[in-house]
């Protein structure tokens, strides 16, 4: 799986960035139990200023899951196969979301 040394290096470096916000996450929770919520210092995703800090903690480690399951699944030669149909997902899913385990066609099926 040659093809996919950089998009595993991709990954760890993802799943860095994730354990460091997941820290910062979990020192913002504690530090809520002090303050109000308005101390919160700038959104840490970036996507949804109210989403609260137990969320975003959730995101994370989900993410992280992801995250890890793409690399095992590097390991094993099976990355980039949609784990609900078999089929390969395409490219472009792929380098937009690395961690991807389904097609589109089957995430949107999910989703709804
Ligand atoms: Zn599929």
């Amino acid at each position: 799986m040659e093809d996919f040394k950089y998009v595993r290096e991709n990954l760890i470096d993802m799943l860095e960035d994730l354990d460091e916000r997941l820290e910062k996450i979990t020192d913002n929770v504690k530090q809520l139990d002090e303050h109000i919520a308005k101390d919160f210092e700038q959104p840490i995703t970036g996507k949804d200023n109210d989403e609260s800090p137990d969320s975003l903690e959730n995101e994370a480690r989900i993410e992280i899951e992801k995250i890890q399951q793409a690399i095992s699944r590097i390991d094993k030669g099976t990355y980039g196969i949609c784990l609900s149909c078999g089929q390969a997902i395409k490219k472009e899913r792929l380098n937009n979301t690395p961690f991807s385990s389904q097609c589109t066609h089957c995430a949107k099926k999910d989703d709804s």
